[in-house]
This record gives structure tokens, sequence and C-alpha cells, in this order.
């Protein structure tokens, strides 16, 4: 979006009125395959009754599917794989250069220009792209390549721009970002990243979290500067996939629950008022009912704040594929069910612990539920994957998205907590416009 906007094109979310169509997709498992297929034959109708002239495909569906797209679908004009976004240009502009697809891997830098698709008062910087595990049910590494971060200075430096441009909370991602800097000849480099992001000062509050921790990874001078920092939030997202020792090593992960309790305990103590969230697997092939007990059993023992239960799905290039015992659907889904059922009750009684506690929240805007509420976000809840906090009454000021203020929890629900908005204490930042970010000439910089 960033390259096409500073080439003077107009981006619209209405597929009605654009002249190219771009479909950005995903092949990681069959749902997400799925949801891409289907957006590209919706938008293949609009060529046919709209203006649009031409369809374009990006993204890791082409990665893996290339020639079936070719065959299956002659409704779309071009394809754009993961390492080839700077061809955007050219494809929308019809000066279609040829095939020629760069497979130098593609990493952005800070002088990329970018585009937020967040709602400006936060933001997701990527610090690094690939993946050099070898999880056996993950197809990543295939279409993403291998671990390579990006320069130390280019995340800072994207940081304090969009600090200093309002965004209040950033999110550092990447497939797994604890192995930052290893290929740079870093120690500890998320460690290192995050010190020196807590020290840019916007002039107004911030929040910095990062997503996606590996958990053998999880160094304790990561959890040290996670405790050190305010402006570092107190959550760490450590996908554990699953608990018994038995699944891990098929997985090709290793670790095992015991192990995982004792990291989770240490970090819980080093870091006051930590939040955890997890993700599991269920349903790999192999798992038996003995290892989903052991699973079940580790989530009350464990009693995350926040947990996504995932069904395993069969994907034909990893290597879990060829592996045997696999497991019924309808059995995947009452252990999905089942999973969410304990970690409800677990989520329960910690939104309700909270009732009667003063906290920051970050402003979001109107509930997406309801017109009737604000919504906001605690520094424990992650934008897009965890609970929220509904503002049902408000001290002072009307809210403005983007204020980091007090908050009164009166009321919980499972996943949600309820409160009134203390007035402000500090003028919020004027939050970017929406759209473009910055527009630098785009040097190659990896
Ligand atoms: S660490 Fe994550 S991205 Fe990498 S192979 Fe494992 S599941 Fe896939």
């Amino acid at each position: 979006m960033g390259h096409l906007v500073a080439h003077g094109h107009e981006l619209t979310p209405n597929p009605a009125d654009a002249d190219v169509l771009v479909v950005n997709s995903c092949s990681f498992i069959d749902p997400a395959k799925k949801e891409s297929v289907d957006t590209i034959l919706e938008m293949a109708e609009y060529k046919k009754t709209g203006r649009a002239k031409k369809l374009i495909v990006a993204g890791c569906l082409v990665e893996r599917f290339r020639g079936d797209i070719r065959k299956e679908m002659p409704e779309v004009d071009a394809l754009v794989g993961t390492n080839e976004i700077e061809r955007i240009v050219e494809l929308c502009e019809g000066v279609d250069a040829g095939e020629g697809a760069s497979t130098a891997p593609y990493l952005y830098h800070d002088l990329t220009p970018r585009v937020l698709s967040t709602p400006g008062h936060f933001a997701y910087i990527k610090i690094a792209e690939g993946c050099d595990h070898p999880c056996s049910f993950c197809v990543i590494p295939q279409y993403r390549g291998a671990f390579r971060s990006r320069r130390f200075e280019s995340v800072v430096a994207e940081a304090a721009r969009l600090f200093q441009q309002g965004v209040r909370e950033i999110n550092l991602i990447g497939q797994d970002t604890t192995c930052y800097g290893e290929d740079l000849g870093l120690r500890d480099g998320l460690a290192a990243l995050l010190e020196r992001l807590a020290q840019i000062d916007a002039g107004h509050q911030t929040w910095v979290r990062f997503l996606y921790a590996y958990p053998n990874k999880v160094t304790q001078r990561l959890l040290d500067t996670i405790a050190a920092h305010p402006r570092l939030v107190k959550y760490i997202d450590m996908p554990l996939q699953h608990a018994s020792a038995r699944v891990l090593k098929r997985m090709r992960r290793g670790g095992a629950g015991d192990h995982f309790l004792k990291l989770i305990e240490r970090a819980r103590r080093t870091i006051p008022g930590l939040a955890v969230r997890t993700s599991f697997i269920v349903g790999f092939p192999g798992e038996t009912a003995e290892d989903f007990a052991e699973l079940c059993q580790f989530v009350e023992a464990a009693r995350f704040d926040n947990l996504g239960v995932f069904l395993y799905s069969d994907e034909d290039t990893s290597r879990s594929y060829a592996l045997d015992g696999k497991v019924d659907a309808r059995i995947k889904r009452n252990r999905q069910r089942h999973l969410m059922a304990i970690q409800r009750k677990i989520a329960r009684a910690r939104s309700r612990a909270l009732v009667g506690t003063e906290v920051a929240v970050l402003v979001q805007g109107l509930s997406a539920e309801t017109d009737l509420l604000w919504e906001a976000r605690m520094a424990t809840q992650a934008p897009e994957i965890d609970g929220v906090v509904l503002i049902n009454d408000v001290e002072g000021d009307e809210p403005r998205p983007g204020e980091i203020r007090r908050l009164r929890i009166t009321g919980s629900h499972d996943y949600d907590v309820l409160g009134t908005l203390l007035p402000p204490t500090e003028a919020a930042p004027a939050l970017p416009p929406p759209g473009l970010v910055q527009i630098e000439p785009v040097a190659v910089r990896l």
C-alpha cells in the first residue's frame, strides 16, 4: 500500500470503486486458503461487472499454488509472491515486466513507504521475517524462507517515527520474535531492542509489546528487561502448541508441560502483573485421549490470561502430513470446545477478580458491538486477539481514541470487563492521519 501511495495511486476499501483489485492472500492452513480463494472469486465478480479491469493476487497463496492459480483461475491477471512486493506498482500500472520474480528474500525497512491499516493509535512493526524452526505441522518456513532480522537501527527509527506521529502502542511481530538478532550476531537481541525502544521519549505515554515468543528462547534477560521498563507492557505471548512431551516431540518442538509451568512461574515471579497468552493445537496426529487430558490439566494449572485453541490442519507439504494416527474431525472439534470451556472458567474468575481495581486503558473508539459504549484495552490485552474493556460510564472529558486514561473496573464478563473512565491526567496526542505514515524514497537497504 505504501509503494502504491508513494507512486501517486489512491487506495479504496470499496472494490466497486477500484480500477485494480488486489487480494492479499494467506495459505497457512485450510480455513485461510478457503478464505483467500473465496475472496479472489468474489473480487473476480467485480471485474466482470464493475470498473476494475485487473485482478492481482499477492501473498502466500501465490508462493504455494502459483501454477494452480494460473491454470484454474483465468480471471487473475497477475501474481505477486512474498519476495516480489515492490512489483505491485508496475503491475497495477500495467507495465508487466514479465515473470522474473525476485527470489531474493524480501524484508522492508524504515525507509520503505508504509500505510497503516490499523486505527492510528496502535501499529505493528515486523522485526524479522522467515523461520528456522522445524515444527512439523507448519508450512510457513517453506513460503517465508529462512529467518532474517531487520537491522536494529531500522526498527528503532521506524518506532520513533510512529511514536512521534501519535501512535501509542507498538506491537513487534515476526514468525519468531525471540530469535531477533541471532543472524546479526546479537546476543539477547530482542531484549536489547526492547530496552532501546523503551527509552524513546515521545512526550506522551507509550506501550511496547512483542508477540510470538518461542518458549525455549525466553531468557532471563528478556524477562528482566520487561520487568525493568514501564513502557514495556507486562505481557508475554508464547504459543506452546501442546503440553504432552510425546506430542511436542512429534511436533518437532520439544519441551513438556512441567518445563513450561516452571518457565511461566519464573516469568510471573520476575514480572509482577504479567499476563501470559498462549495457543495450542488439538488433534495433532497421534494425540491420544491421555495426551489431551494432560493438556487439559496443564491449562488448569497454568491459568493463562488468554488462550487460543486451533484445530490441527493436515497440510500436504508439512512434515506431519506423513504421520500416522490422524484424529477424526469430530474429536478435534470436541477437544477444542472442551479446552475452551476450561479456559472460559479461568478467564471468568480472572475478570471477576479485577472488579474494584483501577487500571490504565488505551481508548480504542466506539465498541465494535454497540455504538452505545466505548471500547478500550488494558496493557494486558493485545489488539485484535484478546478481550476488551467496555466503558459504560465516563467521568470528566469524553473519551478520545488514542488516549491512555485510568479506569475503574465495575463489572465483568467471561473475557471482557466493564468500567468507568476516570478524568484525563494528560492531553492525548494527535493521532496520525488515517492512511499514509511516511513517504520516503525507496532505498535498498536490507
Ligand atoms: S516457530 Fe512458528 S513459524 Fe516457525 S516453524 Fe514453528 S510454528 Fe512455524
